[in-house]
């Protein structure tokens, strides 16, 4: 099924990215992927069920959070669906957070959506101590910045 998925690895500044290789459509299949499954959380495992994770090659492993993402998981089927348009080249971006309890590190985030939660945690997990602490001086940042 690899064979006819519609991503390709793409190196960028950042590392290593999955982008389209060709435009998608919403409700399209992106690709499907298999996994050796283990009760190890990594960071490049997928939560299939509570304390069960299936470990990712270089495809989906290397899918990028968005918090406005534009693929979502099927995590039964095991497959990458896309949610909106998507055009050849742009980068595939998915939710940590939907099919992850906790997160292996969580980690702030820029991903420029409007509705960016700023810090990504697990559903399930409350933000972290570097992350409360992140999320406050971002707001006192916000505050100094409105009242000039
Ligand atoms: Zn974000």
């Amino acid at each position: 099924m690899t064979d006819t998925a519609a991503w390709r690895r793409q190196v960028c500044a950042h590392g290593a990215a999955l982008v389209a290789s060709r435009d998608l459509a919403p409700g399209e299949l992106v690709g499907g992927f298999q996994g050796k499954v283990s009760r190890a959380l990594g960071q490049h495992t997928l939560q299939m069920l509570p304390g069960l994770h299936v470990e990712l090659g270089h495809s989906v492993g290397l899918l990028a959070h968005g918090c406005a993402p534009n693929c979502v998981l099927d995590m039964h089927a095991l497959e990458l669906l896309a949610i909106r348009p998507i055009r050849s080249g742009e980068r595939l971006t998915i939710d940590y957070a939907q099919t992850e309890d906790r997160l292996f590190r969580q980690f702030p985030c820029d991903c420029g959506a409007r509705e960016c939660r700023r810090w990504i945690s697990g559903r399930r997990e409350p933000v972290n101590a570097a992350g409360l602490a992140y999320l406050a001086r971002l707001k006192a940042d916000r505050k100094a910045w409105s009242t000039r």
